[in-house]
């Protein structure tokens, strides 16, 4: 996944490659060092703010070739790389600590340090690694940087490309999404879908790396060894319950898309910064930053979906989306659990139904600039589908 700009996407096209085996160990063995000397010119590029090649040159590239042992071409893809990062890092408001590299790689630049040639990918340095299996889709554009990673004992390389947006069709209707902690509310005034959220499944992960730690930080055990394989494990159990987060946001997102692109539906979205904001100022616990980390992941898997598909999208302002009455505006008022009345029409509904509906019609004023009124009758055809 990755952002684009006016007309043009920019995808990563993965693909497995895999050496010949005589160059194995070298290969791994450069990329470890790369993965070290990057993450030392991260932090010499963001230390002087050197964020322009001839800058980062000067500080970084005999250091880089010498210190880790990166051929000159290398160095110099090393330095870009760790520029780009910078830039990113520091262009984020909400940004934490340095940005790393933990995976073995090489950053490639097109044509320079790489070069796919039948199904072959040529890396400077002497490396030709044979192509497992790719998307041959994308073929007719060209290619642009690419990145090699080492991952589980897999050599990874994803190339990026720029490809034409598709058109976007002219919406027949909204399919309005509304998130909260436990379920996806997705629907309009003719359908609603329900799909539950990865928080507690990833929790699960969460909780387990906890009384792991919580154990094993007595005194008793001192065994530096056998620390390091719980720290190992510990480390594990956080990375399963952001990647269980991961993959049901990926695929969510796909379902919902989909579903808006089988109807010609423009897909509403809240604008859901404000409600990340909201959820930050809860006490700092693992459910609120799987939580915020679903809304973000998300978020960003919806519009790629809908960029990547021709789906327009309609992102309308979060607040009071469950409170006023969808047909008539009015004030609603608590009628039994989750439950709320509109005590001017009557309308009643609970409140993930009444979300989904303050979003579609946010979306139809935003779309139209007027209300397409709504039909209350319609509400009868409302089915969960979970
Ligand atoms: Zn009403």
């Amino acid at each position: 996944m990755s952002s684009g700009d006016e007309g043009l996407l920019t995808l990563t096209i993965k693909m497995r490659v895999s050496p010949e085996p005589s160059l194995f160990k070298e290969l791994v063995s450069l990329m470890k060092r790369y993965r070290e000397a990057l993450n030392h010119a991260i932090k010499v590029v963001i230390e002087n703010k050197a964020l322009s090649l001839g800058k980062a040159h000067k500080l970084l590239y005999s250091i880089l070739k010498e210190r880790y042992g990166l051929p000159s071409k290398i160095a110099i893809d090393c330095y870009r790389e760790a520029i780009a990062i910078a830039k990113s890092w520091l262009g984020n408001p909400n940004r934490g600590r340095v940005p790393g590299a933990k995976t073995p790689r090489l950053w490639l630049t097109n044509k320079y340090s790489y070069r796919v040639r039948d199904s072959y990918v040529e890396i400077l340095g002497g490396f030709r690694l044979r192509i497992i299996g790719w998307d041959k889709r994308y073929d007719a554009y060209p290619n642009g940087d690419a990145i090699l990673l080492f991952k589980d004992g897999k050599f990874i390389l994803g190339i990026s490309k720029r490809v034409p947006k598709p058109a976007k069709y002219i919406p027949r209707g909204i399919l309005a999404v509304d998130i909260n902690e436990k379920h996806i509310a997705v629907g309009n005034s003719k359908t609603e879908h329900r799909f539950e959220t990865a928080i507690r499944r990833a929790l699960h992960y969460k909780h387990l790396a906890e009384e792991l730690q919580k154990k094993y930080s007595s005194p008793k055990c001192s065994a530096w060894l056998r620390r390091r394989g719980i720290l190992n494990r510990v480390r594990y159990f956080h990375r399963k319950a952001r990647n269980i987060i991961e993959d049901w946001a990926k695929k969510t997102s796909y379902r919902l898309v989909s579903m808006a692109k089988q109807h010609q539906y423009a897909v509403a979205r809240e604008y859901l910064t404000g409600l990340i904001e909201s959820v930050r100022k809860l006490p700092k616990e693992h459910r609120v930053g799987l939580t915020i980390l679903s809304y973000r992941r998300l978020e960003q898997w919806i519009d790629w979906q809908c960029e990547k598909n021709g789906v327009p999208i309609i992102v309308v302002e979060p607040r009071g989306t469950s409170i006023a009455c969808p047909m008539c505006s009015s004030k609603l008022i608590e009628n039994g659990y989750r439950r709320l009345r509109c005590s001017r029409c009557g309308f009643e509904a609970d409140r993930d139904t009444l979300a989904v509906l303050n979003i579609e019609r946010r979306a139809l004023v935003q779309m139209w600039g007027a209300l397409t009124p709504l039909n209350a009758s319609q509400m009868t055809d409302v089915s969960p589908n979970r």
